[in-house]
């Protein structure tokens, strides 16, 4: 069995799981999410912007659905319907900075992502990488 260390976090996703579009929070949308996903829907940008995106001064985040037990229009029975091409936040997670630089944290995510102390040892130096990303696209979500 392979354990993490303080130098190694260990995740793999877990198949039919997602749990981590279901838990309350936003999601925002990189300028090539935005392109990528209305291209999937078969929407101009303008049409996929109008019907799902909420709009702030420096973010563009997907709308919430009305339904108050649904987090995001594009959780389906079988799980993301636009997995090809979901967004960054979405591809990222759990190598998100605030888990990735907080051990507590991430322990604490692992009580509902089932993958997290799965799979493979990832070296702390690729998950801040990965998490560096975040910082980079998403620089502004804190609005
Ligand atoms: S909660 Fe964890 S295991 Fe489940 S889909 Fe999300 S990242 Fe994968
Ligand atoms: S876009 Fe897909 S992966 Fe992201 S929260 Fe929505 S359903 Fe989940």
């Amino acid at each position: 069995m392979t354990t993490a260390t303080s130098s190694t976090l260990q995740f793999a996703c877990q198949p039919g799981c997602s749990k981590c579009c279901e838990v309350s929070g936003y999601v925002y949308l990189t300028e090539e999410d935005v392109t990528n996903v209305a291209r999937h829907l078969g929407l101009s940008q303008v049409e996929f912007e109008a019907r799902y995106i909420y709009r702030t001064r420096h973010t563009r985040r997907i709308r919430k659905p009305r339904q108050k037990s649904k987090q995001c229009p594009f959780l389906v029975d079988g799980g993301c319907s636009i997995h090809p091409v979901k967004p960054l936040q979405c591809r990222l997670f759990p190598f998100w900075p605030e888990l990735v630089e907080d051990r507590k944290a991430w322990k604490q995510t692992s009580k509902w992502c089932p993958g997290i102390g799965q799979g493979p040892l990832i070296q702390i130096g690729t998950a801040l990488e990965l998490a560096n990303q975040m910082r980079r696209y998403y620089p502004e979500t804190g609005e």
